[in-house]
């Protein structure tokens, strides 16, 4: 079976990195930062970074990262490097033509081996939330408006921060802001800051809602955008402020950054660091999921009521449910409308599904409008709800299953 949801693919070691044993230790050059804690390698050690756009800016980002040896770095970016880019991206010529996030993961791969490293070649509106649930941070590095609104979602719904590094050329200005999501409760999200005339260049873009998962994967990859145009220097400046102030936010030490812009212009050669606030007309619900990893080993074993109950809430106080790659398929009909079929079981998402012809006419029968649905509430399960998972076509473990309650959204990982 394909998978139904594009998946990070992660890079092997190396050869030659492996056959000449290359894995310096960090250590060897990692200063004793004034301020920070004694165990700072090992916090970084510990980081999980998501590097959203792979170019200009996000691509030095993910070379730093890489030297810096965190467990795993994420890397994603749909396009690929063309002949400009080697004007302003840290690639050499070899690299025209080849996806963005391949070829950055490639070589953050060799410089550090013992990094788990994950690229998906596609935009972050593509992927798997649950995948992302172990990311500790997220870079964006983009000029997409669409991605950033949505890695601002993903980063409120995962609790995780977000370093947002940007340029403009004309004016040199580099640009890094600091969003401290998880750990300060009114904090900003890159999505507060964008102005009118943002929201309409995103609206004349492409359309997506504030929901990853609901935008196809062709949509999602025909969004045009300008390439940036800067200085070299310029982007890498960017990139090299953004490292440093995700080391100042994680570590931490010197002047806190969290919820912070940091400005750089090579006109005046002035800096600024000034405080950025939350917009109550964001277009993004800053409510944070609740996020847990399930003792269970199966979760195709429970039943959806099982699984309700572990969250402490009474089933019968309604909750809407969606299980990762998979739909809930009411019922079938006939064209004619003169038969229909209760189906009441779970299907594969994105898949047409063979059923059956019409016992009377001989018609193929279909799904009536509504009758497949991505997430289903608790009173259409009727019965089902006791059922075990397995039993309702849900024949291996998925990776997630996410809970609408009243009060909070969930999302379940499977172990
Ligand atoms: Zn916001
Ligand atoms: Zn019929």
């Amino acid at each position: 079976m394909t998978a139904p949801f594009p998946q990070f693919r992660k890079i092997p070691v190396p050869f030659l990195g492996a056959s000449l044993g290359l894995s310096a230790p960090r250590e060897a050059r990692l200063p004793a930062l004034y301020g920070a804690p004694e165990n700072a390698g090992e916090i970084i050690s510990g980081h999980r970074p998501l590097v959203v756009g792979n170019g200009a800016v996000g691509g030095a980002i993910a070379l730093h990262m890489a030297r810096l040896q965190p467990a795993a770095l994420f890397l994603t970016d749909p396009k690929s490097f063309k002949e400009e880019s080697i004007l302003t991206q840290p690639i050499d010529p070899v690299s025209i033509g080849k996806p963005k996030a391949a070829e950055i993961g490639r070589r953050c791969k060799a410089i550090s081996p013992n990094t788990e490293v994950h690229v998906f070649c596609g935009s972050i509106q593509e992927l798997d939330l649950a995948e992302l649930a172990g990311t500790t941070a997220l870079f964006l590095a983009t000029d997409n408006i669409a991605a950033e609104v949505e890695a601002s979602q993903i980063a409120l719904r995962l609790g995780i921060p977000v370093i947002h590094a940007a340029v403009h050329g004309a004016t040199t200005v580099a640009q890094v802001r600091v969003f401290d999501i998880g750990r300060e409760p009114d904090s900003p999200c890159p999505a507060c800051l964008l102005n009118a005339e943002e929201i309409t260049q995103m609206n004349e873009q492409a359309t997506f809602p504030c929901d990853p998962g609901s935008v196809t994967a062709a949509s999602a990859r025909d969004v045009q955008t300008a390439p940036t145009v800067s200085l070299p220097n310029l982007c890498s400046l960017a990139a090299d402020l953004a490292v440093m102030q995700f080391l100042k936010l994680a570590l931490p030490f010197g002047t806190p950054v969290g919820n912070t812009m940091l400005e750089f212009c090579g006109h005046t050669g002035k800096s600024w660091l000034t405080p950025t606030g939350r917009n109550p007309n964001c277009s993004c619900d800053h409510l944070a999921w609740q996020i847990r990893a399930s003792s269970r080993p199966n979760l195709a074993d429970a039943t959806l009521g099982d699984l309700v109950r572990d969250f402490v809430v009474d089933p019968g106080s309604g909750a809407t449910f969606q299980i990762a790659a998979f739909d809930w398929l009411d019922r079938t009909a006939c064209p004619t409308g003169h038969h229909e079929s209760p189906v009441r079981r779970f299907v594969p998402e994105l898949q047409p599904i063979e059923f059956p012809p019409c016992p009377e006419c001989q018609a193929p029968v279909t799904s009536p409008p509504l009758a497949r649905r991505n997430a289903v509430f608790s009173e259409s399960l009727g019965n089902a709800i006791d059922t075990p998972l397995r039993e309702l076509g849900i024949n291996s473990n998925p990776p997630w299953i996410r809970f609408d309650f009243a009060d909070r959204t969930a999302l379940l990982l499977s172990a």
